[in-house]
């Protein structure tokens, strides 16, 4: 074999061999799990051409398990897949495919390998390796796709421009394979997405969120969007971030690149988490800064209330892009809104009660928000960098202090809405709703302890002040 491959995959390949020569169609396995194998990847799942019915090879592959394995198949595609407990494998029939230019649906013939390969989208995603019993384990690398994978470069098979024009999701795979696998775009295939970048709009907007999501994931996102960016695409599928592009200069002052400077945040929080909500709450937190920027006579720029524009705006972003609107979609929201806080703590004299806020406010995301707030430190100073990192480091032990003589997080009345209502014997309303506020507010400035008892003997002290009696 040109790959080298587990022990268990030789013993599933020989089975796809020996079953495609019981039906005596030629096979080969192509695309991403030949990649992945030559640059040493990871790999879960594997592609099958044959020039044959790849749902009927499905079906005798299956038969050569025990227990036989189920075949998924989708009879308008021509596609199969077994699901083996450790390891999937699509099965399909090589193909030709005609495009039209308003639908990247294509009419579809029976081909050889050189047309199937003639359709995937990069020369490192073109390579095959033969199963057939001459031939074995060979590769097949009409392209070159092997020298573009040794030299790390993302190359159309074709002219780029009907590659991409055929399937304009092709776009943004070669930036999201970029991006996960360091690789460079070779320039005439960059320029060409750069001309082609208007047909992004025939694409579903779950495929695009879909790559989007996968660039979002990578080591170092920044590489990925700084290339939507530079391609135009960005402007078409997400054109609030490119607002934040440039910085502008009245009287000689000018503010930070607010692109450039998410992208740092991003990459930072990258190293830390691999949680895609946390990163998105990284890429849209200064989101509110172009629609609040102001030039202020003498004092320079400014974006006042960013954070809470920028929180208003998740919610469009989110239905726009489809993303989930619900959990996540609040998470985003929530560490928007308040990304601000635990940095404004490192600038005055920091009060129990304002980190008590804080820790109320933020509740279960504290932690997160923390991460956030750590990654936008950001600037060209290194002192500075290090100053603001020290600081926060002090609001950092100052928060765990009061946590632990608090314990603010997860915060539970101590005396709730049903207890007051019970004491005073009152119905529900403002009454009940004034007591409770006030008990919150007097722990949280720290005038009474977090606790049941100092709760109750103030609820009764407020109970006298609305004129209520307990009853009892
Ligand atoms: P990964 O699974 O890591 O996303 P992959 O290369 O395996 O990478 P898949 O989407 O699983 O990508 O597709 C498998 C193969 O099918 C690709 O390697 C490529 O040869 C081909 N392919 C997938 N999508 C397209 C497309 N839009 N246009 C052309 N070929 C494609
Ligand atoms: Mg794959």
């Amino acid at each position: 074999m040109y790959i080298n491959c587990s022990e268990r995959e030789q013993f599933i390949l020989k089975k796809i061999s020996n079953a495609a020569k019981e039906l005596g169609v030629p096979a080969f396995l192509i695309g991403g799990f030949v990649r992945d194998k030559i640059i040493k990847r990871p790999t879960k799942d594997a592609d099958i051409v044959c020039l044959g019915d790849g749902i009927e090879l499905a079906n005798k592959v299956a038969e050569r398990f025990s227990p036989k394995p189920a075949v998924a198949f989708f009879k308008n595609f021509g596609t199969a897949q077994i699901k083996l407990p450790d390891f999937e494998v699509e099965f399909v029939g090589a193909r030709k495919e005609s495009y039209r230019s308003d639908s990247r649906n294509p009419e579809v013939e029976p081909g050889t390998i050189e047309d199937d390969q003639n359709r995937r989208d990069f020369t490192i995603n073109a390579l095959a390796i033969s199963l057939n019993e001459q031939g074995y384990g060979e590769l097949v690398d009409p392209f070159n796709g092997l020298s573009d994978l040794a030299a790390k470069i993302i190359r159309t098979p074709l002219e780029p421009s009907q590659t991409f024009s055929d399937d304009p999701l092709r776009m943004l795979r070669a930036i999201r394979f970029a991006a996960q696998l360091n690789f460079t775009i070779e320039e005439s295939t960059f320029n060409s997405i750069a001309e082609n970048a208007e047909r992004i709009k025939i694409i579903s907007q779950e495929r695009i969120t879909d790559e989007f999501n996968k660039i979002m994931l990578c080591n170092k996102p920044s590489v990925g969007l700084d290339l939507l960016y530079k391609s135009g695409l960005l402007k078409l599928i997400f054109p609030q971030m490119v607002d934040l592009a440039g910085a502008q200069y009245i009287d000689g002052k000018g503010h930070k690149d607010n692109f450039y400077h998410t992208l740092q945040v991003i990459d930072n929080i990258a190293v830390n988490t691999k949680d895609l909500w946390l990163r998105w709450a990284a890429l849209l937190h200064d989101i509110g800064k172009p629609a609040t920027k102001r030039f202020e006579e003498g004092h320079g720029w400014t974006f006042h209330g960013h954070e809470v524009v920028g929180a208003k705006m998740v919610p469009k972003i989110f239905a726009k892009l489809k993303l989930p609107q619900h959990e996540c979609m609040r998470f985003v929201q929530k560490l928007v809104a308040l990304h601000l806080r635990p940095i404004s703590l490192t600038k005055e004299n920091i009060t129990d009660s304002a980190v008590r806020r804080l820790l109320f406010d933020a509740g279960e995301d504290i932690d997160a928000l923390m991460f956030l707030c750590n990654a936008d430190i950001t600037s060209k100073n290194r002192q500075k960098v290090k100053r603001y990192l020290e600081n926060f480091q002090l609001v950092k032990q100052h928060m765990e202090e009061v946590e632990t003589s608090d314990q603010l997080r997860n915060w539970q009345p101590p005396v709730t809405g049903e207890m007051i209502m019970q004491t005073f014997d009152l119905p529900p309303g403002r009454k009940v709703g004034l007591i409770k506020d006030a008990i919150r507010e007097a722990i949280l400035d720290g005038i009474i302890p977090n606790n049941y008892n100092a709760a109750h003997a103030f609820m009764l002290q407020k109970g006298r002040e609305l004129d209520l009696h307990p009853v009892e």
